[in-house]
């Protein structure tokens, strides 16, 4: 029937009003600030940086590689590489960005950036209320403003967060177990070094005419 999807919804909204009269299930809406909706697990606004450790500087886990300023849709993403480097969180030298903004007032939110970084630097964030009088400046946020913890990410994506620390925590087994195969095999082939090759005999001078 033309017009039956309208009704539907338009029973659906009385039933939602008249009932939220007697139903506290019925009322879909909150005196918002003073009260709160929890945010849902997989809820996603703007991305982040995450960090290791105490210190946000050192512990954050981008390498600067640039895959996700390069994947970004609109170009939001401003990275700087360094010039030097810093070992990762499996013992490797990366490079780590001296500079990485974003502007929030382009972003989309898709998580592109998020799905294509292969080292679980970027995640989005659920905070929502960032609200400024400041049209530019304030909406262009830099790495200390995007930097929060592993334990913040914990706290707004558990299940996700947990899967990504199991992930790293067998890459770095793995990663540590070749180390010292390697540092082995070095040392067992520099024990057999001298053996495997004697040090040259001096021959006795031949006498001239
Ligand atoms: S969420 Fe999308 S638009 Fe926003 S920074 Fe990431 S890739 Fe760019
Ligand atoms: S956030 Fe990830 S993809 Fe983007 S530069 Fe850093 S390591 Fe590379």
């Amino acid at each position: 029937m033309l017009g039956e999807g309208i009704l539907k919804g338009l029973a659906e909204t009385a039933k939602n009003f008249f009932g939220s009269y007697v139903s506290k299930e019925r009322l879909t809406t909150v005196q918002y600030p003073e009260e709160r909706i929890p945010t849902v697990e997989n809820a996603r606004v703007f991305p982040f940086l995450v960090y290791d450790g105490p210190d946000w500087e050192a512990g954050l886990r981008c390498v600067s590689c640039q895959i996700c300023e390069k994947e970004c849709p609109p170009k939001c993403i401003f990275i700087e590489k360094s010039k030097d480097k810093k070992p990762d969180f499996v013992g490797k030298m990366q490079f780590y960005p001296v500079r990485f903004d974003i502007d929030t007032s382009v972003c989309m939110s898709c998580q592109i950036c998020v799905e294509v970084c292969p080292f679980d630097a970027i995640r989005m964030n659920t905070g929502f209320e960032l609200a400024t009088g400041d049209r530019f400046g304030g909406l262009l946020l830099d790495r200390k403003h995007l930097a929060h913890s592993n334990e913040y990410y914990h706290s707004i994506h558990p299940t996700e967060a947990a899967e990504v620390d199991a992930r790293r925590a067998e890459e770095k087994a793995a990663a540590e177990a070749k180390a010292k195969a390697a540092a082995e095999a070095a040392a067992a082939k520099a024990a057999a070094a001298p053996a495997a090759a004697p040090a040259p005999t001096k021959q006795p001078a031949e006498g001239g005419s």
